[in-house]
């Protein structure tokens, strides 16, 4: 497989890794999981406790890109390549990846195998229905190409299948022209509802904007934004999110209501960085702060006692915002990857406390969903980002349009933060799990998953799963999804 777009070097990691594939099963050794660098830190609110009793593959090393064809528009990258290194490397090219989620220490292999989404969603879908091509080591250590007529079932079921088909060594990433600016014009709404009709009116519309998605602040407050690449700032006002003084971007949104303004693009495709959307300024509410450092990360009290209270609750929501002197004595401590690294240190906290989940709800029935969880369980704000369904076999996509749908689009709702009322999160995550089946719509696997094993291959397609296990001789060689993503499994 060694041709001139793929170096000596990772030519010898896939064979010393296939070869470490190969005598761990003649030891006899059962289940494998990659083990990264403890410097990158998962963007997910799943725990890796599953990992424990398995031998472990070093993985750390396959973060180069290989090379970026000005031609084809394709970057030819390994898979623990970050989304800044990748972003930053085509637009020295002149050229941006068709999709590119919103955390700059998401790599290509978890964007893949956990189907991210961004803005861009509504033309491409999922980060990995952006890919043309895979390369992927099976449970025996076989090296397989994997591309629209190389093996399409693998191919097509491979994204959101969160390595339980085979360890990705190689992807293909579409790239398309890049400009220097995006020019984001914000429409804002009273009535949420309303936010959603003019969202599905836009993702319809045949000169669809580069970019779209929107913010839900309260019941009374919304925002679709609209990005346009553009070569000019032209004379308009400018946000960049990196600045050590600027509001994080939902709270400038909210607070400056511009209905024109210009970014760079690369400070507009990592907007959400900081403070990983709004996530992070729950630590300046010195309540939650102590409780956070005191019962999740210490364990001087024991963290699953002491949830918080409705009043408590009440009082952190919508979530506060950092003010100027806050965010610049902490700014290093404040991007995603440093806040991932520290919510890691406190997972079951996290877990136990908070909702990080996203779910894609069938356009038609996206108003109502929405018009649902303002009420239960209130969290706030909430994100709205358009996909584009798929109708290929993607086994877990949770954008797959139903054989007879009469809709295009999914609009996904993510919600990440404190429920407005004290319950159990397991309560309040089922009851969504199935308002959310129930319209046809699919929840995004990479956060905690309540499901039993009969609810989840309901949803589903376990035969065509278990044939594609069996194809790439992943069964007891790497975890089954079930076993990664679902919380009964007691993996938590
Ligand atoms: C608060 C929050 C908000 C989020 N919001 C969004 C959002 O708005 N849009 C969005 O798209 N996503 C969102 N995500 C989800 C995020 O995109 C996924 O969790 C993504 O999978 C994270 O990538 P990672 O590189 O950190 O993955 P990892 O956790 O490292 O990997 C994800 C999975 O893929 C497997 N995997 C990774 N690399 C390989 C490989 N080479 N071979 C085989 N298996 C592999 C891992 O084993 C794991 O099961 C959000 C997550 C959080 C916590």
């Amino acid at each position: 497989m060694l041709d001139s777009h793929r170096s000596r070097a990772h030519f010898d990691k896939v064979e010393r890794l296939a070869q470490q594939i190969r005598e761990l099963d003649a030891e006899g050794s059962s289940i494998l999981s990659l083990q990264y660098k403890s410097t990158q830190h998962a963007n997910t609110s799943r725990s890796k406790s599953y990992k424990k009793s398995a031998a472990k593959l070093c993985f750390e090393d396959f973060d180069e890109i290989l090379h970026i064809d000005l031609e084809a528009c394709i970057a030819i990258v390994e898979p623990r390549v970050t989304m800044d290194k990748l972003v930053q490397a085509t637009l020295l090219q002149g050229l941006v990846p068709l999709v590119v989620p919103e955390f700059k220490g998401i790599t290509v292999g978890g964007a893949i195998l956990g189907e991210a989404a961004e803005s861009s969603s509504h033309r491409w879908g999922t980060f990995g229905n952006s890919c043309s091509a895979f390369e992927i080591l099976c449970g025996d250590g076989t090296l397989l190409r994997l591309a629209e007529k190389q093996n399409a079932d693998l191919f097509h079921a491979l994204p959101g299948s969160y390595g339980s088909l085979g360890t990705l060594v190689l992807a293909e990433v579409k790239l398309t022209l890049a400009k220097k600016f995006v020019h984001v014009r914000s429409h804002f709404f009273s009535n949420p509802l309303k936010a959603v009709s003019f969202l599905q009116h836009l993702v319809q519309e045949k000169t669809a904007p580069d970019f779209l998605d929107g913010m839900v602040f309260s019941k009374h407050s919304a925002v679709i934004m609209e990005g346009s690449l553009q070569t000019e700032k032209a004379d308009l006002p400018s946000y960049s999110s990196d600045s050590i003084i600027s509001d994080w971007y939902y709270h400038h949104v909210e607070k400056n209501k511009t209905s024109l303004e210009a970014m760079t693009l690369y400070d507009y495709l990592f907007r959400y960085d900081r403070g990983a959307f709004w996530m992070g300024a729950y630590l300046f509410r010195l309540s939650l702060l102590a409780r956070f450092i005191g019962q999740g990360i210490f364990k001087w009290w024991d963290p699953g006692k002491d949830h918080f209270s409705t009043e408590q609750l009440k009082k952190v929501n919508p979530v506060p915002s950092p003010n100027l002197v806050e965010r610049i004595l902490f700014y290093p401590w404040l991007s995603s990857q440093k806040l991932w690294q520290l919510f890691h240190k406190a997972e079951q906290w996290i877990q136990e406390r908070c909702l990080i989940q996203d779910f894609c709800i069938p356009e038609p029935y996206a108003a109502k969903m929405l018009e649902d969880i303002m009420k239960d369980p209130g969290t706030f704000p909430l994100w709205l980002c358009p996909i584009k369904g798929t109708r290929f076999a993607q086994i877990f996509a949770p954008h797959l349009l139903a054989d007879q749908a009469n809709y295009t689009h999914f609009i996904n709702i993510g919600i990440y933060g404190l429920p407005s009322y004290a319950a159990p999160i397991a309560e309040i995550t089922q009851r969504l799990e199935r308002k959310t089946a129930k319209c046809g719509g699919r929840k995004v696997l990479y956060s905690r998953s309540y499901y039993t094993q009969e609810e989840f291959w309901n949803i589903y397609s376990r035969p065509e799963y278990t044939a594609l296990r069996q194809k790439t001789r992943s069964v007891g060689r790497w975890h089954e999804i079930t076993e990664k993503v679902l919380c009964s499994n007691g993996s938590f």
